[in-house]
């Protein structure tokens, strides 16, 4: 039986920590705040949205909801992003995507100021992941990933590790903060001949390939760590399924994650953690001038 990799210890643990620097950050006169820009009211936006208010007020971070309609033209999305970039009170900003396809979600993403970009949702700050500079936040779903292997004590330094995925929210950046923590990265994508061997070789294999229980038996063996950060509906179990095949892998593998409960419910606590960051970071430059 494999060690399941939960993400709410963690999720705590960052929590905690990051209300310990806005407490700090309070003594100055600031208060971490995030702006939080929802287009229409999808059903998904708003459950993340409900769960995000309750980690930031666990986190002594202020949200603004800007809430534009379904309709709303480019110019008004624009505008809000504009207003939250010039508002010295707001220290990070998060858009909630995919957008109504009326609207050009790249644009209204690159406008958003870098300093302010809690999750590299710009270009300046995904070159800040690549680069390894430390500028710039990395998208909070790879944040979390490095959480949780950390959390669990896996050394990275020298290790083979898998990424299966390499979209630019998820598979490109993981696999640029594992190697920037000295793993040896593999990556995978649809095109990959023998994936399954691939992942086998790692000690580490990352998953997110946006495919429902696509990693099975034959992709692990005994002692691997398995990370699964994929999120799917399944209609015939009526439950939130991963990219990998949890109920073979799990008696295999050394160590996974579980779906729900694993990944998933780490984003948010690194989303604060972000924010208050940035506030730090505004803070420490407003001290300066
Ligand atoms: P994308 O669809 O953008 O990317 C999927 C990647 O997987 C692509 O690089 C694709 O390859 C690769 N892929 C697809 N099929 C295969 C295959 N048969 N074999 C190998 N590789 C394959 O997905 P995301 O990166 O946005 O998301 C990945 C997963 O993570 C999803 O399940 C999503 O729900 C979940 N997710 C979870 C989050 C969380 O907070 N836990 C946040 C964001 C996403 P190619 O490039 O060749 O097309």
């Amino acid at each position: 039986m494999a060690e399941l990799l939960k993400g709410a210890p963690v999720a705590v643990r960052l929590t905690e920590e990051a209300a310990s620097r806005s407490a700090a950050l309070s003594a100055r006169g600031v208060v971490p705040t995030l702006c939080l820009i929802r287009v229409g009211e999808r059903a998904d936006d708003l459950s993340c949205e409900r769960g995000l208010l309750k980690r930031a007020a666990s986190a002594g971070v202020d949200v603004r909801k800007v809430v534009l309609d379904a309709t709303c033209s480019q110019g008004e999305l624009m505008a809000a992003v504009a207003s939250a970039n010039a508002d010295p009170a707001v220290h990070g900003i998060l858009m909630f995507r995919t957008l109504p396809a009326s609207l050009e979600e790249a644009a209204a993403c690159e406008a958003i100021a870098p300093e302010k970009d809690v999750d590299c949702l710009t270009s300046a700050s995904l070159a800040g992941v690549f680069a390894g500079s430390g500028e710039g936040y990395a998208p909070c779903t790879a944040g979390a990933v490095m959480h949780l292997l950390d959390a669990a004590g896996v050394p990275l330094e020298g290790a083979r590790v898998t990424v299966v995925g390499r979209s630019l929210v998820v598979g490109r950046p993981v696999a640029m903060m594992l190697q920037a923590a000295n793993a040896t990265v593999t990556m995978c994508h649809s095109k990959t001949r023998d994936l399954a061997r691939a992942c086998r070789e790692a000690g580490v294999l990352v998953v997110a390939c946006g495919r429902a229980r696509m990693v099975g038996a034959d992709c692990v063996r005994p002692g691997q760590v398995v990370i699964d950060v994929g999120i799917n509906w399944d209609e015939g179990a009526g439950r939130l399924v991963g990219d990998v095949d949890f109920d073979v892998v799990e008696p295999i593998a050394g160590a996974v994650t579980p779906v729900p409960g694993g990944v998933g419910s780490l984003t948010t606590a690194v989303l604060m953690t972000h924010v208050v960051q940035a506030a730090e970071r505004a803070a420490a430059r407003a001290e300066g001038e």
